[in-house]
C-alpha cells in the first residue's frame, strides 16, 4: 500500500471524512468508526509510518502526549468513562489492520464487553530472566536507534 492509498494519510491531509477532535502540525486525532466504546479515539502522526519500526521516536512521543491529553478529556467529558485503555497494535500478528501507526484511546466501564484473551499463568523466574536477556540483546542489536536521542 502506498501513501497515496493510505486512508489515515488521507484523513491527515483532510481528504477523507473523519470526526476530528484534535490536530496540530504533526498529529491528528479522530473518532474510530468502529468504536469499542463511545469516545474511542485514534491518534496518528500525520507523516506516514507503518509501525513502531519506522516511527521516529520524537514523533512517537508527540503521539503519546496527545493521547494523554485526550484521556484526560475523556475523563472530563459527558461520555461514560470509568477507566481508559491506550492500545497500539504493531504488526498483523498484533491485530494491526490499518498499516499507518495509530494509538487507540478508549473509555472503559464495567460491563463494556472489551476483553483480551491470553494465557495469564504466572511464570518461573528463570524463564523471565531468559526472556529479559533476549530483550536486552535486542536493545543492543544493530538498527536499535533508541539510545541516540
Ligand atoms: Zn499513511
Amino acid at each position: 500500500m502506498t501513501v497515496d492509498e493510505c486512508v489515515f494519510c488521507a484523513i491527515a491531509r483532510g481528504q477523507a471524512e473523519a470526526s476530528t477532535v484534535y490536530e496540530d502540525d504533526a498529529v491528528v486525532a479522530f473518532m474510530d468508526h468502529r468504536p469499542v466504546t463511545p469516545g474511542h479515539l485514534l491518534v496518528i502522526p500525520k507523516a506516514h509510518a507503518v509501525g513502531l519500526e519506522d516511527l521516529e521516536e520524537g514523533l512517537g512521543a508527540r503521539v503519546w502526549r496527545v493521547a494523554h491529553r485526550l484521556a484526560r478529556g475523556l475523563r472530563r467529558s459527558s461520555l461514560r468513562c470509568e477507566g481508559i485503555n491506550l492500545f497500539l497494535a504493531d504488526g498483523e500478528a498484533a491485530f494491526q489492520e490499518v498499516f499507518h501507526v495509530h494509538l487507540h484511546v478508549f473509555p472503559r466501564f464495567a460491563g463494556d464487553g472489551f476483553r483480551i484473551d491470553a494465557d495469564w499463568r504466572l511464570r518461573e523466574r528463570a524463564e523471565l530472566d531468559v526472556n529479559a536477556g533476549a530483550v536486552r540483546a535486542g536493545l543492543a542489536a544493530p538498527g536499535q536507534e533508541g539510545e541516540q536521542r
